[in-house]
């Protein structure tokens, strides 16, 4: 999905929509007070101050109303203002006086922009008639505070979308309708993967039977990748001293995501917010010789970083999760094969999973060098060893300035799903800072001490917020490998309930996850709940099957196979998952 950015078409044509409800609920609830309307990722939204909330009546009222003002297709207007020319314009809306106080405050200009009869405080960026607004639609109405703060009043809300067609719009509102299918949230609730428990917390989600089969999937084949390609393992706990932190510089430059911290008898402990500096002691542990490297540590590390209550949202923002970590620790002449290998791990999990991707390299913002710790000099290494490195890989990739990691540029996956959306996943970072940090040598050729290089991965990026886009992505409908349960024997009458259990027995023995349906609902009942539990196959055995040693094959996805022999489907399957 395309995402409009401030200076773009669609946002303006989305703000001067804003600009246009303002208008209509002006004209036709005259006592609400308009406060202020930006575009969004999807459309915009206008808070009003009015003491009755708005009624779906309301909306397609106000909606009427738009399509009127819209077809007056006025020119917007800007002009310059003084501070008290606009505090009079403005003199009975105290939201507008109070921004008016704080641009003036800061001495930045003034504007108003208007149409039509109606005009706005405005910094602009409009489309230049209201004509061009050729497809609106008001979505709903929530409560939100003025500014965001719960000490101001609640204000309505109104959201609504705007394209410049009508085909546009269509598109938008089917593929809002087709998400609400995929969301992860009830997928997870519906097919048993995870839950939310208010007694557990917010953000921390407890994962149930199939949904933990479905992640020791994925960690099974993340550990094979790694132990083929000389991945060591390790574990470590979670929490440490904070000085851990301040020496890391994560105390310091990431403080706002730390869950606050412990008092014991004499230290102070910190909930971990990464793997990295746990990983950095182990490597300090040992002497290393430059014929010792590079040594590639992995763990299925969980992490707790602090989020706002209001950004939670089912597995994909969570408070505590784990990542499939790995930081190698390599010399500067090993970087660009090193870097190379992690990116080939990432293009196996993205073929295995057959998801689309563009690459994306985050670089360090030198307008705001308190985000990152580490000296120029480092950065402008690690940047130019990145970008070597991705260069030689002949990647389609682009470059985004401030998106680094607070001690290194970083090269980032975006992930497009079923419908189009984007969602970050994997990412490889290098990392000069650490080493250096934590004063990590090795000894060289030469017989000197040097500085190892650092690579921080993680190709899943978190299981929690991975599993959440799979489930979106496939619609709860896992590839047959990954299935939580990949086929449900069905009996059909209860006679039938000891060749199913041989069936099942079989099939597990095979290595297959298999279930029995032993309800005494009728078949046809059965199979329409394995159909809508997403189980890539369906066994149904009766008198015939019993009596040949058969199995009445249904797929999921390519329906209605017919009765064959169970070695013979026993060996489609093994194929299948080669
Ligand atoms: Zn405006
Ligand atoms: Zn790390």
């Amino acid at each position: 999905m395309r995402r409009p950015v401030d200076h773009d078409d669609l946002y303006h044509l989305r703000h001067s929509a804003a600009h246009v409800l303002a208008q209509a609920v002006q004209h036709l609830f005259p006592e609400s007070k308009n406060t202020i309307g930006p575009a969004t990722e999807d459309g915009f939204y206008y808070d009003f101050d009015r003491d009755t909330p708005f009624t779906p009546e309301d909306l397609e009222a106000l909606e009427a109303e738009m399509g009127r003002c819209i077809g007056k297709d006025d020119a917007i207007q800007g002009r310059e203002v003084s501070p008290d020319e606009a505090r009079v314009f403005f003199k009975d809306n105290p939201y507008k006086l109070e921004l008016i106080d704080e641009i003036a405050g800061k001495g930045e200009p003034i504007t108003l922009y208007g149409h039509g009869d109606f005009t706005d405080l405005c910094r602009g960026g409009h489309v230049e008639r209201i004509g061009a607004i050729r497809a609106f639609k008001l979505t709903n109405v929530a409560g939100a505070y003025w500014r965001g703060s719960e000490k101001n009043k609640m204000l309505q809300r109104i959201y609504g979308t705007a394209f410049a067609s009508p085909e546009a719009l269509e598109e938008h509102l089917q593929r809002l309708e087709e998400a609400k299918k995929r969301d992860h949230r009830r997928l997870g609730r519906e097919l048993g993967i995870f839950m939310i428990s208010p007694m557990v917390g917010a953000g921390l989600p407890l994962w149930l039977p199939k949904g933990a089969v479905l992640r020791e999937t994925l960690v099974e084949f993340m550990r094979d990748q790694q132990r083929r390609r000389g991945y060591l393992p390790v574990i470590t706990p979670h929490l440490a001293k904070r000085e851990l932190y301040e020496l890391s510089g994560h105390w310091q430059a990431y403080r706002e995501n730390l869950f606050p911290s412990m008092h014991g008898d004499s230290e102070e402990l910190v909930l971990k917010p990464v793997n990295c500096p746990f990983h950095i002691q182990i490597y300090a542990n040992e002497r290393r010789s430059y014929r010792d490297l590079p040594v590639r540590y992995a763990e299925f590390g969980t992490v707790y970083r602090w989020e706002q209550s209001g950004e939670l949202g089912g597995l994909t923002r969570v408070r505590g999760f784990t990542q499939d970590d790995s930081h190698i620790f390599c010399r500067p002449d090993q970087l660009v094969s090193e870097f190379h290998g992690v990116v080939d791990i990432i293009m196996e999990v993205f073929g295995k999973l057959k998801l689309e991707y563009r690459a994306r390299v985050g670089l360090r913002d030198p307008e705001n060098p308190e985000k990152y710790v580490g000296t120029p000099e480092d950065w402008e290494q690690a940047q130019s060893a990145l970008l070597e490195a991705v260069r030689q890989l002949e990647m389609p990739h682009e470059v985004a300035v401030g998106e680094a990691a607070i001690y290194g540029p970083k090269l980032d996956f975006m992930v497009r799903d079923a419908i189009g959306r984007e969602w970050q996943l994997g990412t490889v970072q290098v990392d000069y800072v650490l080493p250096d940090r934590f004063e990590l040598e090795y000894t060289g050729e030469d017989g000197q001490p040097h500085r190892p290089v650092m690579i921080h991965r993680a190709p899943f990026g978190s299981l929690e917020r991975f599993v959440g886009v799979l489930i979106e992505h496939f619609a709860g409908a896992f590839p047959l490998w990954l299935a939580p349960v990949q086929a449900v024997v069905i009996p059909i009458a209860d006679r039938h309930a000891e060749y199913a259990e041989t069936v099942r027995q079989r099939l597990t023995e095979a290595g297959l996850r298999v279930e029995v349906d032993r309800r005494s609902e009728r078949m046809q009942a059965k199979i329409r709940d394995a159909q809508l539990q997403k189980v890539p196959y369906m066994l149904v055995v009766g008198d015939k099957e019993a009596e040949a040693e058969a199995v009445a094959v249904r797929s999921r996805d390519r329906g209605d196979l017919g009765p064959r022999p169970l070695g013979e489907f026993l060996a489609e399957v093994a194929a299948e998952l080669r």
